[in-house]
């Protein structure tokens, strides 16, 4: 951003890119991106979050009409600008047309993108002509959408195209104060090995920093511990559209949420949050694991189901691959879903979904099981139970982390131990045992975890926390608490 534009607001242009499949989107954004290697001191951008800013443009580097549906969904569009990416040589395609509607209901400003023109079969007049029959009317053909002659493959009129998008978006004039309260949009999550829950988010309005509370509705949902950008380089502010990469969230966000630094709407108090929300046929998980175990020894069949893309998507890169996904969507529970898990002797893992009365009656017929839940770690949580009680030995106990009681404090009826973790980590939902001299002197789970005043679902290695047991166990200061799994 110049320095002029900052003064006056002015904020980048946040640009989204639909159109038919092969038309070339992906190919498009990879140009985009490789041009900013150039352009940048940083040598390119070396990490995937979702989204980058080059030549003072943001573009999501999502493409297809599924993410921007399912933002959406939610009410978001946090683009500004579609690009309708429409190859030369295949014109007008369904998805096209489906763009074109998407776009138009979503408001947001048009350019017609024609790529493949390098190609000897090329026919930019047909897709013009199919456009305007779809009502799309570029310049020069009896109307004013912008239009864009490009060839990824040749990369022949990026720098247009670039030039385009600056032109439509100063005269939209976009704007955005960075002293307002903070709001930006979720456009992407994924559960990261090493980092924990993750989510890029762009900024609308104000400026994001380390520590701010982030909330959905007026819920707290995280507190930013980190930022990075699409170079993987920590940012230390960031302002009115740009990309960014987060770490903190306790709960991931869907694609296409919008947060906030402060609650939004009446304060009330969120309700305990019930583990799982819906449960279908049993309820207790030895129970509804015997089929299971039964039926299929080595693979878990799923059939998952979510709110958005995004949490589909990210289920998917956390669960283990001895879960095999028979079939996912996005939706309620359906009576299809039932009929596909009979067939195919899955369970049905619903997150942020419900299951109509009538489903779950054709469940309990169909003898099919099926979980909802709300908060994804939860439902990893299980599934990661769920696949190591289907081991056939359960013998052998792994140590998931060690802490060693530094403090004690009275709470409620019982205590929370202070403790300071040594090795690996301790995570809500742990079984632990405690350890004094070697010798084990009782065994519970952890109830809940603290970190200053902030209840967490994970503590790693060097980091002190509060531990509540969810039973009373006899500890004292100096004794051992082991995270173990029999899985
Ligand atoms: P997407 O499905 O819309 O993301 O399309 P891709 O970017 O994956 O491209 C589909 C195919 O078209 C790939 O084989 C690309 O190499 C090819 N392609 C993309 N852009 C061009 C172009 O400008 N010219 C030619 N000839 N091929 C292209």
């Amino acid at each position: 951003m110049t320095k002029k534009d900052q003064k006056e607001n002015v904020r980048p242009p946040i640009v989204a890119v639909l159109g038919h499949v092969d038309h070339g989107k992906t190919s498009l954004l990879d140009v985009i991106r490789e041009s900013s290697v150039a352009s940048s001191e940083h040598g390119g951008i070396t990490q995937h979050i979702g989204a980058y800013q080059t030549h003072n443009i943001t573009f999501i580097d999502t493409p297809g009409h599924e993410a921007f549906a399912a933002m959406r969904a939610r009410g978001a569009t946090v683009a500004d600008i579609a690009l309708l990416v429409v190859a030369a040589d295949d014109s007008v395609k369904p998805q096209t047309v489906e763009s074109i509607n998407q776009i138009k209901a979503a408001g947001v400003a048009m350019i017609v993108v024609v790529n493949k023109i390098d190609l000897p079969t090329a026919n930019v007049d047909k897709v013009k002509k199919d456009l305007a029959r779809n009502g799309v009317q570029v310049e020069g053909f009896g109307g004013d959408i912008p239009i864009a002659l490009v060839s990824a493959k040749a990369k022949t009129g990026i720098k247009e195209l670039l030039d385009l998008i600056l032109l439509v978006s100063q005269m939209k004039e976009l704007k955005s104060d960075p002293n307002a309260p903070f709001e930006g949009t979720v456009i992407e999550t994924r559960i990261d090995k090493g980092k924990g829950l993750v989510a890029t988010l762009i900024v609308n309005t104000g400026t994001l920093r380390a520590g701010t509370n982030l909330y959905e509705s007026e819920k707290i949902i995280g507190r930013i511990r980190a930022m990075f950008d699409e170079f993987g380089l920590p940012v230390k502010d960031a302002l009115p559209s740009r990309p960014v990469e987060i770490l903190g969230f306790v709960q991931l966000p869907g694609v296409g949420t919008r947060l906030f630094d402060v609650p939004q709407g009446a304060v009330v108090k969120p309700p305990a949050p019930t583990k799982i929300a819906q449960v279908g046929i049993v309820s207790e998980l030895p129970d509804w694991l015997k089929p299971v175990s039964e039926q299929e020894k080595e693979k878990l069949n799923i059939v998952l189901k979510a709110d958005t893309a995004g949490s589909l998507e990210a289920i998917t890169v956390a669960f283990s691959d001895r879960i095999k996904i028979v079939e996912k969507s996005v939706g309620d529970i359906s009576e299809a879903d039932i009929l596909l898990a009979r067939g195919s002797k899955a369970f049905i893992v619903g997150f942020n979904v419900k299951c109509p009365p009538a489903v779950g009656k054709l469940a309990q017929m169909e003898k099919v099981v099926y979980r909802t839940y709300t908060i994804i770690y939860e439902l990893l949580d299980e599934m990661s139970d769920v696949v190591a009680g289907m081991k056939e030995v359960l013998t052998k106990e792994r140590e998931l982390g060690i802490g060693k009681i530094i403090a004690e404090f009275p709470y409620e009826k019982t205590r929370i131990a202070g403790t300071k973790v040594t090795s690996g980590r301790l995570a809500r939902g742990d079984k632990v045992k405690i350890i004094r001299d070697d010798v084990e002197v009782g065994r519970a789970k952890i109830k809940s975890l603290r970190k200053n005043k902030d209840e967490v679902t994970k503590i790693e290695e060097g980091a002190q926390c509060g531990v509540l047991l969810d039973k009373i166990v006899d500890f004292q200061v100096n004794d051992g608490i082991i995270a173990v799994t029999t899985g």
